[in-house]
């Protein structure tokens, strides 16, 4: 028997909202329901997700849907409990299915692993027996729940983790193609420039011969010239295009569109919308690449989506991409202290420490859009996207950078946040968007924003005055800079992207202590300044204790995430100030951290540490000195085994406190008779969760499609089970 207690979700996993009220608010009725039709076509298309992750996820969905879509949860409940299924195993059943709707299917949307419910195969078949939905459709609940029993428990080693043939599950492939299988299929399609972003390839056997379907996605079935292929030969076995994969939910994607379409906001959006339908309706990739150009010169919209196949890291070979879609908002109100910040950037810039020698003669403000996500179909919910994936595109033509604000600001009110005071986690609860919003806006244009490389031109030609510019370190001579041709990424490679977030993140944390940068962020009560400075220093350094430590690998000592690392770097700076400043200690030997922080002291000692810290960061980088660079960074990144504060020991302690991947309810938009677009939000809990879904697919319409998905493509994966 497997342990499976690394395959359920605990009954304490977080629900949290995900909160775009305002951002919706601001929006013109017109955009309001470009914004509904593209999220119905976003929902609809996000169940081909579910089709992708597993081939019982779709009679799973279509079981938990009839169950709750029959009867309140707690009609449910209560049901249950009278038939001998106990509270927190009740709980569990809830959790299974928040998880399972959450993460598109019964595996994890980050990490692949199966995920089974916490209570035993004879409970979860008391909920369903005494449903509802069961006493009045026996025949169709009774039979999705034989169908489904023994698939939703099995943890056996194929089935404990997506991958491919013996190794593991998917639906890209049909169950009996193996990796000499799929070497031979990217072999023949690279042959025949052939794409693999929106098929799945099934093998059978015919007359003897194996035959590989390649299967597009597409509302229309039957050949088409140009996108299907009649079979041919290659090394023996047969090829064949066909199309129509999932074409009832492509159909709904595509009708859903042309809605969306009615309201788009210019010639631009109308004709990218008008390629997405084409390449859905067809199963035309070309049509969705166009699309996606038109998306890249869709510059700075007020409602920003996109749609389709997008990311392949689900695919075992890592080519077809995994259906999603969203819809998000620019928060009008946040851009405009943005904007504003932007328009007064060159004063701020001036307050930072290393002075006019080494910051540029004129201001370039990056690339930059944070966005409210309203809507966001697939198998999870990202902090930040950076598409399209076209390389072609993306060399020639571009791509978009967007960091998804109400993702990431967001806070998980309930539960308590570890290796913290109460006092402090009820500050943190409070203030924590809030400051946020300043250290992200501060970060992103002042931090990536300043400062100057130093650097010689073809013709011997210095970008400073060699007499004048002195190190900022010592006073010394400049004697590094950057030659032609080499770039800041091509001399710090990999210490490259942490180093530069580490000097975005301390510019923040410097320029957030200036009364009137927060005044622009709207705060002018000294009370509620000092809290958000507080919370600012405090999030930061609290994300090096409380989280770094599980985005590094122990073995290989190596870091996983740049702005982690770069956070621990932080927090080590701070410690190290001393004087009180910030302290952590262990207050249950191998049980629990205390993260203390002397917030009187910031202004002073925490101001001072930080100032001479991003004057080696940025003498460093302007002087291309890789060397100094490493030695200093590497001195704060070092996890020690011993020694007053032992972070690789302490590391266990943390991962002990390792809080499970939250839960985003989101809202959803409904059109009334009236035709004026309302926003309808839920509660962060179980129930909220579940009735958001039943919001979304108000009838057993969805359920039906999806079972008939199912039947279609059984017979690829039948001896899985
Ligand atoms: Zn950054």
């Amino acid at each position: 028997m497997t342990d499976k207690s690394q395959y359920v979700l605990p009954n304490s996993q977080p629900i949290v909202e995900l909160d775009c009220a305002t951002a919706f608010k601001a929006l013109t009725e017109k955009e309001k329901l470009y914004a509904h039709y593209f999220s119905q076509a976003s929902w609809s298309g996000g169940l081909i997700a579910l089709v992708q992750s597993s081939p019982e996820s779709p009679l799973i969905f279509s079981l938990l849907h009839r169950l709750f879509l029959a009867e309140s949860t707690a009609e449910l409940k209560k049901a249950a409990l009278e038939a001998g299924v106990g509270e927190d195993e009740f709980t569990a059943f809830l959790v299974y299915a928040c998880g399972f709707l959450a993460n598109a299917g019964n595996y994890k949307g980050m990490g692949d692993s199966k995920i089974v419910p916490n209570l035993e195969e004879d409970k979860f078949e008391l909920i369903v027996k005494n449903s509802k939905a069961f006493k009045t459709d026996e025949p169709t609940v009774g039979r999705l729940w034989n169908q489904t029993k023994k698939p939703i428990f099995l943890l056996s080693e194929r089935t404990k983790t997506l991958g491919l043939c013996d190794k593991g599950v998917t639906t890209y492939f049909s169950s009996n193609v193996t990796r000499e299988d799929t070497e031979l299929i990217s072999e023949w399609m690279k042959a025949n420039k052939f794409e693999a972003y929106i098929c799945r390839t099934f093998k059978t056997l015919e007359d003897g011969k194996t035959v590989y379907n390649i299967k597009l996605a597409s509302a229309e079935t039957g050949d088409k010239d140009g996108l299907t292929k009649p079979p041919v030969e290659y090394k023996g076995c047969v090829f064949k295009i066909t199309r129509g994969d999932y074409n009832e939910l492509m159909q709904k994607v595509v009708d859903y569109l042309k809605e969306a379409n009615e309201h788009s906001a210019n010639d631009n959006q109308k004709e990218m919308i008008n390629n997405y339908i084409e390449s859905f309706a067809e199963g035309s990739l070309d049509a969705h690449k166009t699309g996606s150009r038109y998306w890249i010169k869709d510059k700075g919209p007020v409602i920003e989506t996109y749609i389709g196949f997008i990311e392949t890291y689900r695919d075992p070979v890592g080519q077809r991409g995994e259906f999603e879609g969203f819809v998000a908002m620019v928060n009008k109100e946040m851009s405009a202290k943005f904007g504003t910040l932007v328009k007064n950037a060159e004063n701020f810039i001036k307050l930072l420490p290393w002075g006019e020698d080494y910051e540029k003669d004129n201001y370039l403000k990056p690339d930059f859009t944070s966005l409210d996500i309203l809507t966001f179909a697939g198998s999870g919910v990202p902090c930040g996207i950076n598409i399209p994936n076209y390389d072609e595109i993306r060399q020639d033509e571009g791509f978009k950078n967007v960091s998804l604000g109400n993702v990431l600001a967001n806070t998980n009110k309930t539960d308590t946040i570890p290796f913290l005071s109460e006092e402090d986690q009820a500050l943190m609860k409070r203030y924590k968007a809030t400051a946020f919003e300043v250290q992200v806006g501060l970060h992103e244009l002042l931090g990536h924003g300043s400062g100057k490389l130093l650097r010689v031109n073809e013709k011997g030609e210095f970008n400073f005055d060699r007499q004048k510019v002195k190190s900022l370190l010592d006073g010394a001579e400049i004697s590094s800079w950057y030659e032609p041709g080499e770039t800041y990424d091509s001399k710090f490679k990999s210490l490259g992207s942490s180093y530069e977030e580490c000097r975005a993140e301390a510019v923040g944390l410097y320029l957030s202590l200036n009364r009137d940068i927060l005044k622009i962020f709207g705060h002018t009560d000294e009370q509620e300044i000092s809290d958000i400075i507080y919370v600012n220093w405090l999030l930061l350094v609290w994300g090096g204790v409380g989280v770094a430590m599980e985005l590094y690998n122990p073995t290989q000592k190596t870091w996983l995430q740049a702005h982690y690392q770069a956070r621990f770097v932080i927090m080590k700076v701070l410690l190290e100030a001393g004087e009180g400043l910030v302290n952590v200690e262990e207050t249950e030997p191998g049980k629990n951290l205390l993260l203390k922080f002397d917030r009187n002291k910031i202004e002073t000692v925490g101001k001072e540490a930080i100032k001479k810290f991003l004057l080696k960061l940025q003498f460093y980088k302007s002087t291309g000195d890789v060397l100094g660079a490493t030695k200093m960074y590497n001195h704060y990144s070092e996890v020690p085994e011993d020694g007053p504060y032992p972070w690789a020991k302490w590391r266990d302690i943390v991962l002990l406190h390792k809080k499970p991947r939250m839960i985003f309810v989101q809202a959803n938009t409904e059109l009334p008779e009236a035709g004026t677009v309302q926003l309808k939000t839920y509660e962060s809990n179980f129930d909220g969760y579940i009735q958001s879904w039943l919001d979304r697919f108000p009838s057993v319409e969805i359920d039906e499609i999806l079972e008939r998905v199912y039947e279609q493509n059984k017979a690829y994966f039948a001896d899985l089970y």
